[in-house]
């Protein structure tokens, strides 16, 4: 019954900030989809933007727009002040030691495939091994497989047991002294699930292995801590997290940042150039080659401002509420099949329905204003884990309601009633 949630997260459901004021933040949360209010529950593909963010970007263009680094007046001094904030904004964010370390790039696919390149280029050689989960995005599969197939070398994939958690005793077995690195996502972008990288980092730094974790999914729904972690690169997309698209970071340690050759070459980047040689900039300018997305990382630094208003700690806990009370809702209609059901997972709602295809119930949604991703979510290997090929994902935010997710809940269960 779709008022049987379990105690627990009834308690829970005070959010310990203020969610309607923080609704009033994002304007196109009063958008108006086939006559009914949006209720967006796509945000593992993009999150909205808050007027904070929306504002200060305008701002940016309005007062500070210039190119940076390269110009001695006051625009340039204030564009480059406003950029150089946000990278700061970033640091304090993941808690990194040095702001040189946080490397704008466009998202996660970038700076995945950065990594791929420069550091995959110099230390990854024939017969060594690539290890990455099954849980993987296509942005943590494809640039492993490119750099493997160029250099001879192996992908290992850990496997997943039959809630969608990664499989520590077979990562045990597969990692040995040909690999080089563990690339590894923090959060399952179709389950949900949050993976203990922490552990995974641990084993791998025993044995002097070189570790990235793919923050995509996890920089919006929990701290981040990456000198905690202990990993050698992290990395995130801004949109993810009420940022612009087309702003990412690369956040690498310092000494595996440095011992790295640049991926691309070109203005922004050298310290002297003639055509016999080219001296770099030092970090981070050695991987920003030409002119970034200025405007947009001034626009990210905005919104990670915004979470640390609100407390990503804070955030955490609401979502994590709101999703155990979503998983128990969603279990208690016939014919639904939840894909990924590791406990104290994040975000992610992902299922099929008896008698429907997903674009079905996807469309019988959006009908009713209910925003929800159908399809194979960039990450065809876990579904199939599943014997699917595609899923319904609804995905929370710390905007979304109980409310909200009561509605999404009263829709599938007419559409299961109506089969019947
Ligand atoms: N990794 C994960 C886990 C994701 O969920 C996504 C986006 O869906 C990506 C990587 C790729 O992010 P982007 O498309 O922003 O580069």
């Amino acid at each position: 019954h779709a008022d049987a949630a379990p105690v627990a997260a009834q308690q829970d459901r005070h959010p310990g900030f203020d969610i309607q004021a923080v609704r009033r933040d994002f304007p196109i949360l009063s958008e108006r989809i086939n006559g009914k209010p949006l209720v967006w529950l796509d945000n593992a593909a993009t999150t909205h933007k808050p007027r904070q963010v929306i504002e200060r970007i305008s701002h940016f263009y309005a007062h500070e727009n210039s190119n940076i680094h390269r110009a001695a007046h006051t625009l340039a001094a204030r564009a480059t002040d406003a950029y150089e904030h946000a990278r700061e904004v970033v640091r304090r964010f993941i808690h990194a030691p040095d702001a040189r370390e946080v490397i704008f790039v466009r998202g996660t696919t970038e700076a995945i495939n950065l990594v791929a390149k420069a550091w995959g280029g110099t230390n990854v050689g024939e017969g060594d091994e690539i290890i990455i989960s099954h849980l993987e995005h296509h942005a943590n599969i494809v640039p492993w497989q490119q750099l493997a197939a160029a250099k001879g070398a192996r992908l290992r994939v850990i496997p997943v047991d039959d809630q969608g958690q990664i499989r520590l005793d077979e990562y045990q077995k597969l990692i040995n002294d040909r690999t080089k690195i563990v690339a590894i996502g923090h959060v399952s972008n179709v389950l949900g699930t949050v993976v203990p990288v922490k552990q995974v980092v641990e084993i791998a730094r025993r044995r002097g292995i070189t570790t990235l974790i793919d923050g995509a999914q996890s920089i919006a729904h929990t701290p981040v801590d990456v000198q905690d972690l202990g990993a050698d690169f992290f990395v995130f997309s801004g949109h993810k997290i009420f940022a612009p698209t087309g702003i990412g970071v690369l956040w690498g340690r310092r000494e595996v940042l440095e011992a790295m050759p640049p991926w691309q070459g070109g203005g922004n980047m050298i310290a002297d150039v003639t055509f016999e040689k080219t001296v770099y900039q030092p970090l981070p300018n050695t991987f920003e080659a030409g002119t970034g997305n200025i405007a947009d990382a001034v626009g990210l630094g905005a919104a990670l401002e915004y979470v640390e208003r609100i407390g990503i700690a804070q955030i955490s806990r609401y979502e994590h509420a709101l999703v155990d009370y979503g998983m128990a809702q969603l279990a208690s209609i016939a014919g639904l099949r939840l894909i990924g059901t590791v406990p104290g997972k994040a975000s992610v709602l992902a299922f099929t329905l008896d008698g429907y295809s997903t674009d079905e119930v996807g469309q019988a949604l959006n009908a009713e204003g209910i925003a929800v991703r159908t399809g194979h979510h960039c990450a065809q290997p876990i579904l199939r884990r599943f014997g699917v090929e595609t899923a319904v994902r609804p995905s929370l935010a710390f905007y979304n309601t109980f409310d909200e997710v009561d509605q999404l809940v009263r829709e599938v269960r007419k559409l299961a009633a109506r089969r019947r």
